[in-house]
């Protein structure tokens, strides 16, 4: 059996391709120097790839910002405002990244977006009715040639024509049906392009596969294909999908003339029964995603010989495969210093998986692939008890009940009794947690770090900052207050560092974006609170005013979202562990007098599944409880806030009334506000506070222009359910901006109220 790789990190092990870009933006460097430090990626990868024995090498899987808009540019799909700044190809593909300001003229970038159900995002290619499709670009050209030349016959990838024209914005008349001759055309001429140059196979990646999708998808599809694969030629043709399964098309997809088929096994959790029920073309190649592509989890050799094994019954040709690209797993363990043996050998990442897919290879290859010591040793693995077991922990989850996640009185109670406790005046002002995090709070925490600053000063230094930010809130007439978050160096990993169960690594970063990276924590046991996190922080800071001190806190589902989750137990399992540990902060804030207690998910969205018949059962029915629970305790006085980034929660609406907090604060001045008719609607319960000013820009908002906000978001939501606030938080913002969009977001505020708007 052969083995295959969907793709391939591009940032390099410890970022170059970031560092070297940045450079490259500030005009540090030349772009020869650019293209040559990502050669040397490129080119190493490679030659790591073909020493691991790996048979299906990808190429073009490498990108200076992003595959899609890489495939926009192939396509000449780049909107005109980019090509007549008249800049070099590399910087007009940069300027439609990232926008230009410059000489040659001012741009915005193209729109982005979150890549499917993970962490990464893409740029949005725009057309319009005027766009001519057809090739244009060489990249793949190029990068396969530079392969063969260094002795590597790959297998280009590419976005596939159906995902392209599904993930475009269309800006005119035109939709994707219209535009899906000249794309197959231009599919087709690179299908020659590369067979021309040598290549034996070609990847389109068709993600866009495993959503729902309707019959006019279908026919899009179909309509592509046929015609593409029309002209193949000597070119093998593999449709790549992953991020799950693709049951609305599975019959469509394998009765097309392709050569190769790549199904996701990990989070296609209908692919085996897809195959089952309808068999598997003899005459095709079966590309079967059994190592994860996205958790950094040593594979479990026995489960995937074991889908292996299964599929033999079904397909005559199968090739041992990622279950999607590697690019969202961090790049190699080989700069990890600090992490102990006991725990490096559980985590594979994009290096390691390499060697996953050999010793598969060899496995499954042997007379006896039960007795090869590399499944023995993998067996070992899987069954020795990880340290971080924490029975009372479990116990506790084990032992919930309905009741538990059921907030007494019900709403309207509280409500009444709260406002009365609060006696806050109409449209209260608030802000959702963070104040700037300038250079000097940055350092401070560096400090603390590396020893230059004893944990004493760093304490007097927090007071200090919390004292200074108090006063300040109290000058500029906010209604209820916040500590700050002066302590956090972000919302996840500050809380992740305070629980057991938590690891960190020092160079894991996976691209979240362009050059933007991130670096998840690991769930790596059960998860406990070992003391309380925040409670000091918050009661001092409510020492110091008479008016209610928001308690902070980051929620259970959030948390988990941005890590790598546990594959041993259950998301929920997991979230419910975190929300115990959750809710303990939340009933000791409570004791201590915090009144106001706001517990954010800004992620909740984010891994809500693709499919929405998979909606409720494999992720609402327990994210939404977790939430629950955290604040399930807690007395009818205490008012419990949240906060969400995202405004797509239109088609969950329900499900956030659900989650039963007494106030939410939104992002939604970048949307135009359409979620209020959504909230309307629905008859929302909650409290709310929509966002009145995008805290994304340095620029201040005018007190009329947030008046006029307040003012629309009258118009939906009734006087006594308002708040007034930013619409995220002001950490990466500048005190300069800050104090005075504020002072006109609470002069605002004032005039709505008498004003009775
Ligand atoms: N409380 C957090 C803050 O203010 C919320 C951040 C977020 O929504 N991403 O920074
Ligand atoms: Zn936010």
């Amino acid at each position: 059996m052969k083995t295959s790789i969907a793709g391939y990190p591009r940032i390099g092990g410890l970022r170059e391709l970031k560092f070297a870009s940045e450079k490259y933006f500030r005009g540090e460097i030349s772009a020869s120097d650019l293209e040559a430090e990502a050669k040397k990626i490129r080119l190493y990868n490679l030659s790591l790839q073909k020493n691991s024995g790996l048979d299906f090498i990808p190429s073009n899987d490498f990108s200076f910002y992003d595959a899609v808009l890489d495939t926009a540019f192939l396509l000449g799909a780049v909107p005109k405002r980019y090509n007549e700044l008249g800049l070099p190809v590399l910087d007009t593909y940069f300027a439609a990244a990232r926008g230009y300001q410059g000489e040659k003229g001012d741009v915005k970038a193209l729109a982005m977006k979150k890549w499917f159900n993970t962490n990464y995002h893409y740029i949005v290619p725009e057309i319009d009715d005027e766009t001519e499709i057809s090739l244009s670009g060489t990249k793949p050209f190029d990068l396969f040639t530079e392969a063969l030349e260094s002795g590597t016959r790959t297998k280009p990838v590419i976005i596939g024509a159906y995902t392209f024209l599904k993930l475009a914005r269309y800006r005119g008349t035109k939709t994707a049906e219209d535009f899906a001759e000249k794309t197959a055309q231009a599919y087709s001429d690179l299908l020659s392009k590369l067979g021309a140059l040598g290549a034996e196979w070609v990847q389109f990646d068709e993600p866009s596969l495993v959503m729902d999708m309707e019959d006019k998808d279908i026919a899009l599809f179909k309509k592509l294909y046929e015609k593409i694969l029309a002209a193949k030629g000597s070119v093998r043709v593999l449709v790549q999908t992953y991020f799950g399964d693709v049951r609305d098309v599975y019959n469509e997809l394998t009765a097309l003339d392709l050569d190769g088929i790549g199904l996701d096994f990990i989070e296609g959790k209908k692919t085996p029964e897809l195959i089952k029920a309808n068999g598997f073309p003899k005459s095709k190649t079966l590309f079967a995603g059994v190592v994860n592509g996205k958790n950094i989890w040593r594979c479990d050799y026995e489960k995937a010989v074991g889908i292996i094994d299964e599929l033999k019954r079904y397909a005559e040709d199968i090739v041992i495969s990622t279950s999607c690209s590697l690019l969202h797993v961090p790049v190699t363990l080989k700069n990890e210093s600090k992490l102990g043996e006991e725990v490096l050998k559980h985590f594979a990442f994009a290096e390691e998986k390499l060697g996953e897919l050999s010793q598969l290879k060899k496995i499954t290859a042997s007379d006896e692939p039960f007795g090869t010591e590399e499944f023995k040793a993998n067996k070992a693995l899987h069954s020795e008890e990880r340290s971080g077991r924490n029975d009372e922990v479990r116990a506790k989850v084990a032992a919930l009940t309905d009741s538990d996640f059921t907030r007494l009185p019900a709403f309207a109670e509280r409500e009444k009794i709260q406002k009365e406790r609060f006696a806050l005046p109409l449209f209260p002002t608030t802000t959702i947690g963070s104040f700037p995090q300038t250079a000097e709070v940055k350092a401070a925490r560096k400090g603390l770090r590396t020893g230059e600053l004893s944990a004493e000063d760093y304490e007097t230094f927090i007071r200090q900052k919390i004292e200074d930010c108090v006063a300040l809130q109290e000058e500029i007439g906010l209604d209820v207050l916040v500590h700050g978050e002066f302590e956090r160096n972000d919302m996840v990993e500050y809380f992740g560092e305070c629980l057991d169960g938590f690891l960190f690594t020092e160079k894991a970063w996976v691209q979240s974006y362009g050059t933007r990276c991130v670096k998840p924590p690991v769930v790596w046991g059960d998860i406990s609170r070992a003391k309380p996190m925040t409670v000091k922080w918050s009661v001092y800071a409510q020492s110091l005013t008479g008016k209610p001190m928001k308690g902070m806190l980051t929620g259970p589902v959030t948390i988990l979202n941005w890590s790598f989750p546990r594959e041993d137990i259950t998301l929920k399992e997991s979230a419910l562990q975190i929300a115990f540990a959750i809710r303990e902060e939340v009933l000791d804030l409570e004791k201590s007098g915090i009144s106001i207690i706001q517990v954010d998910e800004a992620a909740l969205r984010e891994k809500l599944p693709l499919r929405r018949a998979d909606w409720r059962e494999d992720y609402l029915d327990w994210a939404i409880p977790a939430f629950r629970f955290v604040h399930s305790g807690v007395r009818p006085e205490t008012q419990i806030h949240t906060h969400m980034c995202y405004s797509e929660f239109a088609d969950i609406i329900k499900d956030i009334d659900n989650m039963d907090a007494d106030v939410i604060t939104f992002e939604a001045s970048r949307s135009d506000l359409t979620i209020l008719d959504v909230l309307k609607e629905n008859n929302f319960r909650t409290e709310v506070g929509p966002g009145v000013y995008d805290i994304h820009s340095p620029r201040v908002p005018s007190k009329d222009e947030i008046k006029t906000a307040i003012a629309k978001i009258r118009e939906r939501i009734p006087a006594e359910k308002l708040w007034v606030n930013p619409d995220c938080g002001l950490k990466t913002r500048g005190e300069a901006e800050t104090v005075p969009s504020l002072k006109n977001l609470v002069a605002a505020a004032k005039e709505a109220r008498n004003e009775n708007i």
